[in-house]
């Protein structure tokens, strides 16, 4: 649902300022969350979420405060998720979200370099108030999606392993603080389309976007790239993008389903997230993780090669990368977790956000 558009900032590779010709706009929340209301109301769904279409909802406290009220005021309960700059949110904000029952908010956070945070122009604060948001977020249930760019124009490798550095962390706060990335496209509008051409573009045949228009045969190549960015990378001088961007994939992929594996790497075994990333270059994700384990073993307890064990069977089973029977695990995992937090004090509170029963079909 629409709920305004527009975004006050000018980030050098998003097109909001241009396609909104630089206006913020709020439709009045009497009015929207009216419509909010009386859609989930006519859903046969019980389940719907509603999810709010804003570039950036969260930038005025203002208007913001204005929605959670109306919405209060009415003892109108419906769910629904947004987006919006994690800088732009203070803690009275998030007890309002929670409030207001909002199950999932979506923020970019791009780069973990303080360089390429002031060169793009996001300008993001990397700091422990962007860890205390996402936990205080997590401890009020309230699902944290946080998206990366890889292949900034300027970004050296040093900046990308920042990057690298920040998303692993961030995604050790719990199960639900999901890390995810994308590669740099060449946004119609924005200021590094403005500076690169077609020359500077490499076609990205991994993407979903290139094999959904090759399986219905479609001149792919004749495409202007202007009107099929997504299907593009932009070449980086310092590195080679494609390897980059192919390794950065497996890595965003590993940390989704390894968030405890990742934090026994980093913890006990001492390593970086550098030498993750590239455990992952060399071995793939499940080789990777098989070495870890072989290598760990001796340091492991029972409950620890459980865990890896479990989330390693989850990732097979999931990603369909086995032949094996489709992975049914029905162990109670939340009293593992539960296990671990007592004799270990290893994880933050997870518990309370795990399932009672884990199963999973592949398809
Ligand atoms: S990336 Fe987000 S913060 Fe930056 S200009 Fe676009 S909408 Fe605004």
């Amino acid at each position: 649902m629409e709920v305004g558009r527009g975004c006050p900032l000018d980030c050098y590779f998003c097109s909001s300022k241009i396609i909104n010709a630089g206006r913020v706009e709020y439709r009045e929340a009497n009015v929207f969350v009216e419509e909010a209301q009386k859609a989930f109301l006519n859903s046969e769904n019980s389940k719907v979420v509603i999810s709010f279409n804003h570039d950036n909802f969260l930038s005025n406290k203002r208007k913001f405060k204005e929605f959670a009220s109306y919405k209060l005021e009415n003892n109108y309960f419906f769910p629904y998720v947004c987006e919006g700059r994690i800088d732009a949110l203070d803690f009275e904000m998030i007890d309002l979200l929670y409030e207001t029952n909002c199950r999932s908010i979506f923020f970019g956070i791009e780069s973990g370099s303080e360089k390429i945070q002031k060169l793009s122009r996001k300008n993001l604060r990397i700091g422990t108030d962007i860890f205390e948001k996402v936990k205080y977020m997590r401890q009020k249930g309230i699902v944290v999606e946080l998206n990366f760019l890889v292949g900034f124009l300027e970004e050296t490798t040093s900046d990308l392993m920042q990057t690298i550095e920040l998303a692993g962390k961030l995604s050790s706060i719990d199960y639900f603080s999901a890390p995810n990335h994308s590669l740099l496209s060449p946004e119609p509008g924005a200021y590094i389309t403005s500076v690169t051409s077609q020359v500077d573009y490499i076609l990205r045949k991994d993407s979903v976007f290139y094999k959904d228009l090759i399986n219905s045969s479609m001149p792919i190549q004749s495409y202007n790239s202007k009107f099929f960015n997504h299907l593009y990378m932009i070449k980086n001088k310092n590195y080679d993008i494609e390897v980059m961007g192919v390794t950065a994939s497996k890595y965003f992929e590993f940390l989704k389903f390894f968030h405890f594996t990742t934090k026994m790497i980093t913890e006990i075994w001492n390593k970086t997230y550098t030498e993750i990333f590239e455990g992952i270059l060399e071995n793939e994700v499940g080789g990777y993780i098989s070495v870890v384990i072989k290598n760990m073993k001796d340091s492991l307890t029972v409950l620890q090669e459980e865990i890896i064990t479990y989330e390693l069977q989850r990732y097979w089973s999931i990603t369909g990368r086995t032949d094996e029977q489709p992975f049914m695990y029905e162990y109670p995992i939340q009293m593992i977790y539960f296990e671990l937090l007592e004799t270990e004090q290893l994880f933050y509170d997870l518990q309370k956000y795990l399932p009672k029963k884990t199963k999973v079909r592949m398809a």
